[in-house]
């Protein structure tokens, strides 16, 4: 475009915004796969620790029993390693001994 002796390449705009555009792209891609993979070690090394470890501390006893009932109790219930919040959620908590027992 040009007026009056001014010129105006309109492309330059568009360089800039695809520049940060991939930019942003590229850092919510890195964030996502680091925050996943980050995920996924806590999720591993929390499973590792409860099958191989003897917790000392009450949150600890108390995850490793909900795991081990997953695995040697109720296998289609209690699919959480680190909390019980997703089985809350999706309606696979497992029932307790004693309200399983009251039936
Ligand atoms: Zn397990």
């Amino acid at each position: 475009m040009v007026a009056q002796g001014f010129t105006v390449d309109l492309n330059k705009p568009l360089v800039f915004q695809s520049i940060i555009i991939s930019l942003s792209n590229a850092i919510h891609y890195a964030s996502t796969v680091w925050g996943r993979f980050t995920g996924l070690c806590v999720y591993d090394v929390t499973h590792y620790y409860l099958h191989h470890e003897q917790p000392s501390r009450e949150v600890t006893k108390n995850l490793k029993k909900y795991h081990l009932n997953h695995h040697f109790r109720i296998q289609n219930k209690g699919f959480s390693i680190t909390s019980s919040l997703w089985d809350k959620v999706f309606g696979t908590l497992p029932q307790t001994r004693s309200a399983a027992k009251s039936r």
